[in-house]
This record gives structure tokens, C-alpha cells and sequence, in this order.
């Protein structure tokens, strides 16, 4: 570990098999105990991120595999140490261990890193060493991958973000045409950012990467919170309430980054599908955020199958306190009609999981996995409308406190990206309210023969 900190040695996550991605329950990596105590691992790894390379004196794959005779399933999934190298005695690095890259993964953006297929044990002397105890193992790189999650949800707003800067610094510079509908043909042509659909397009990667980056802000506060709290009762609360929106966390900053993106493409016109500019690749890199670190699918599955009911709803009664509290304790005029704007959605969701709760109860509870990405829908768009108005709230506050033109310039402009956000996007999800109270089965119902 001390090595890992200071950089010598780096690491990797070693899940995904070519056979079994989103369901870790079908690996068939094997671990087998040795008198010595340390194990003999065996099996194939795909898609592992920095699996080799000669940047680190040693690299130490955490890998995921079953133990002969354990239970099936995830409960069968052990978690183990495997260096590239061996350990001598006196802990410097030893001989190479048994495990070889395969194969490089060419990649659409994110090549920054290598992509490896490797394989592990093929003359039956990879030394792998048990990290905690058998049997648990998914439950320990969980631990790593619900922060993990949130990484990908900062990285995917962060790469958005990008893009809006840098499609913003093009469409001051850029000018063509004249603003419609008073253009006179002698007028100078003005620059891109002026005409309303630019801006329009600029609001949404504002809104899209901003938003998503306060929803990481707001999640990590929450885990610091957690890691401090003396009082169990909040702290078990607060947990909860994590627990519940970690696909939030992980899915709806990965969906809105790279929308963001396509919107930073297109403010560029030709020049953004060309390599001469970046806009390209931040969408390249950002595509992948909703693949990796459980698909924004799974993400879906796993709010509508699981966290919403999990403890009875609790993460759900604190969310909606959370929520209520916030948007009562609004004294500004702006913000407090935004909040008016949102209080319906609320009482919208709850009418779905009341609706869901029944349909679940019956053979119907088939069309949630069709219709989950609509939940998730609603559900984020209501925590982003918070989020935003909680931004806006504060802007509003600042704003009568400040003279200096740049901080209201930044002020006014969170106040518009929130109103852009819950006048534009929030009403989006009347369509998936609608699909659930009708518990509309068109996904479920479809037969692989009619494709
Ligand atoms: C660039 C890159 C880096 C990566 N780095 C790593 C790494 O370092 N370590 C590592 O272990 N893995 C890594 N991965 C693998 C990544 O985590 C997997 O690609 C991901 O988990 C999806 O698995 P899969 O590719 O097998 O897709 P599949 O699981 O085959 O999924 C294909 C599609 O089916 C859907 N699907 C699957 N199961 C269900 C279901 N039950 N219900 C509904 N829909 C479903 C998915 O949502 C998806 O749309 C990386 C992948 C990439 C592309």
C-alpha cells in the first residue's frame, strides 16, 4: 500500500470477464487455496484499465474470483491481490508472477490509459493473496466502486464542462449571419453566441455540466459528512440517503455529459466534426462514462428494483425531507417561483411509487424493466431541479451583496441556467410519468422475432 500511495506501484480493478460484464455473478476466474496460504488464480480478464504498461515498478490487480466449492452467484465472489511481480522476503520486487497481457483494446476516446485483455495462471503459478475474507469480495469493491461511482460522475460533468468552454470561447469569436428577424444584409455578421439558438445550446451544456457537477459536490459532502457524523441516528440516515442516490450520482452526470458534448460538436458546425478541433474528442472520452462502472442500464435497474424500496423507502422519506426543507426555507423571489415549478414533480413521483408498489406486487412488475430508464428519468430530473435551485437560491442571496460586475455576471448566469433546467428539461419527464402510471409495457411486449 505505502508504494501504491507514493506512485511506485499502481493498481488495478480486475472485474470484467469476456463473458461477464454487468452480471459479475457468471465470472469464472478461479482461486485456489495453497498450504502457504496464498492462492493460485486462474482465468481471463478483459477491458482492465491500466492492466499493464512500464510507467510503475509493479502493478497490483484486485481481481475478482471464486473459490472452488463456495456458493453461486455474487456470495461465491472472492477478492484477491495480484502483483505483476512478486515479492521478495524483504518486500523488494521479485520475479515476474503469472499473469500476461493478452491483447490491447483499441479504443474510441479515453487514450490516455491502455486497455488490456489479460490473462492469468497459464503455467498454473499466478500468486494471488486473499484480501479480507472469502466469499465477500464484491462487497469490498463496492466499498471502492460507490466512490468510484461518483468519480465517473465528476469526470463525465468535468469533460462536459470542458466542452461548454470551449464551444463558449468559439461562439464569441465565431460570426456568421445576422440576428434574425430584423437582419439587413449590410449589417456586420455577428458573432454565433448571439443568436438564440446558440444560446440555447450553450443554457443546456451550462445546465447539463454544472448541474452535474454540484450533484458530485453534493454526494461527496455527503460521504464526508458520513465519515464524521457522531450521531449514529443521522449518520445511518445519511447513509441512506447515498445509498439511494448513487446511481443518480454515477448515471445522470454520464447520460448529460456527453449530450453536453454533442451540443459542443454542433455549436461548432463543421469545425466540430473535424480533428483540427477538441470538441470531438471530449464527446469520445465522455462516451464511455455511461458504460463502465456498471452501465447507466444497470444503474436504472438497480433505483427501480432496489434502492427506491430498500429499509421501507427510507432513503426516499429523507430525500423528500431533504428537498422540502430546502425549497420552504427559500426567501428569494426567483428561486421561490422555480420551487413552485418543482413541487408538482414531487408529488408526480410519488404518485408512480405508489402505483409501483402495487405493480410490483404482480406478474405487470416485468414492464419495470423496460420502463426503469423512465424512472430514472423522473427521479433525477427532480433531484437536478433541487440541485439547481439550491445553486440559484444561494445566487440570488449573493447577488444583492455584490457591485463587482464579473460576480453578478456569475450569479445572474446560475439563476438562468437553473430557470433553463426546470422549464426545459423538468417538464421532459410528464412523458415518463405518463408511461409508468400506465404501466405502459411497449419495451416488455416486444418479441425478438419482430425486430
Ligand atoms: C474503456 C473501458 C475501460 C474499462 N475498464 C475496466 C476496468 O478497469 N476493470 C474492469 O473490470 N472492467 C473495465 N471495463 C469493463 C466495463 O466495466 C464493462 O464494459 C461494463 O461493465 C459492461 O459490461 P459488458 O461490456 O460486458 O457489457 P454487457 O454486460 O454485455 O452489457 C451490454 C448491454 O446490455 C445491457 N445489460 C446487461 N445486463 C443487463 C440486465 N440484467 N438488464 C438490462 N440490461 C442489461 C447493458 O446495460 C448494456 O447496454 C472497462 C470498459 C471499457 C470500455
Amino acid at each position: 500500500m505505502p508504494r501504491m500511495l507514493t506512485g511506485e506501484f499502481t493498481g488495478t480493478m480486475a472485474l470484467t470477464e469476456p463473458h461477464a460484464g454487468s452480471s459479475l455473478a457468471d465470472i469464472k476466474t478461479t482461486a485456489v487455496k495453497q498450504d502457504d496460504g496464498s492462492y493460485r488464480v486462474k482465468g481471463s480478464k478483459i477491458y482492465i484499465s491500466g492492466g499493464d504498461h512500464e510507467l510503475s515498478d509493479n502493478i497490483v490487480h484486485l481481481v475478482l474470483a471464486k473459490v472452488p466449492g463456495g456458493p453461486g452467484g455474487v456470495k461465491g465472489i472472492s477478492l484477491f491481490a495480484v502483483p505483476k511481480y512478486r515479492l521478495n522476503e524483504d518486500a523488494s520486487v521479485g520475479e515476474r508472477n503469472d499473469v500476461h497481457l493478452t491483447g490491447l483494446i483499441h479504443k474510441l476516446g479515453y487514450r490516455g490509459t491502455t486497455s488490456t485483455a489479460l490473462s492469468f495462471g497459464d503455467e498454473g503459478e499466478c500468486y494471488g493473496y486473499l484480501i479480507g475474507e472469502e466469499h465477500f469480495g464484491l462487497r469490498y469493491m463496492f466499498k471502492m466502486m460507490n466512490e468510484a461511482r461518483i468519480a465517473v460522475g465528476f469526470g463525465a460533468s468535468m469533460v462536459g464542462y470542458r466542452g461548454y468552454q470551449y464551444s463558449l470561447d468559439y461562439a464569441k469569436d465565431r460570426t456568421q449571419g445576422r440576428i434574425a428577424p430584423n437582419n439587413k444584409p449590410e449589417d456586420a455578421a455577428t458573432a454565433i453566441i448571439n443568436h438564440g439558438d446558440v444560446k440555447r445550446m450553450l443554457l443546456a451544456q451550462k445546465a447539463y455540466s454544472e448541474g452535474g457537477i454540484s450533484l458530485c459536490l453534493y454526494g461527496s459532502n455527503l460521504i464526508d459528512r458520513i465519515n464524521t457524523c457522531e450521531d449514529e441516528t443521522l449518520k445511518n440516515e445519511l447513509t441512506e440517503l447515498l445509498d439511494l442516490l448513487t446511481p443518480v450520482l454515477k448515471a445522470w452526470p454520464s447520460e448529460y455529459g456527453p449530450k453536453a458534448n454533442d451540443l459542443g460538436i454542433q455549436v461548432l458546425g463543421g469545425a466540430g466534426y473535424t480533428r483540427e478541433y477538441q470538441a470531438e474528442q471530449f464527446w469520445r472520452d465522455n462516451r464511455l462514462n455511461p458504460i463502465h462502472e456498471g452501465t447507466n442500464g444497470v444503474q436504472a435497474l438497480d433505483l427501480s428494483f432496489r434502492k427506491l424500496w430498500q429499509k421501507g423507502g427510507l432513503g426516499i422519506q429523507i430525500l423528500k425531507r431533504e428537498i422540502t426543507q430546502d425549497l420552504e426555507s427559500i426567501t428569494t423571489p426567483e428561486s421561490a417561483q422555480l420551487a413552485g415549478k418543482l413541487m408538482p414533480y414531487m408529488g408526480h413521483l410519488h404518485e408512480v411509487l405508489v402505483h409501483l408498489s402495487k405493480v410490483l406486487q404482480t406478474e405487470e412488475a416485468v414492464t419495470l424493466t423496460g420502463n426503469a430508464q423512465a424512472l430514472m428519468n423522473i427521479f433525477a430530473s427532480i433531484v437536478l431541479s433541487w440541485i439547481w435551485i439550491r445553486q440559484a437560491s444561494k445566487a440570488e442571496q449573493l447577488l444583492s451583496t455584490t457591485q463587482d460586475a464579473e460576480q453578478q455576471n456569475f450569479y445572474k448566469g446560475k439563476i438562468q441556467a437553473a430557470k433553463y433546467f426546470i422549464d426545459w428539461e423538468l417538464p421532459l419527464v410528464k412523458r415518463d410519468i405518463e408511461l409508468l402510471t400506465n404501466t405502459n409495457s411497449v419495451c416488455t411486449d416486444m418479441q425478438t422475432e419482430w425486430f
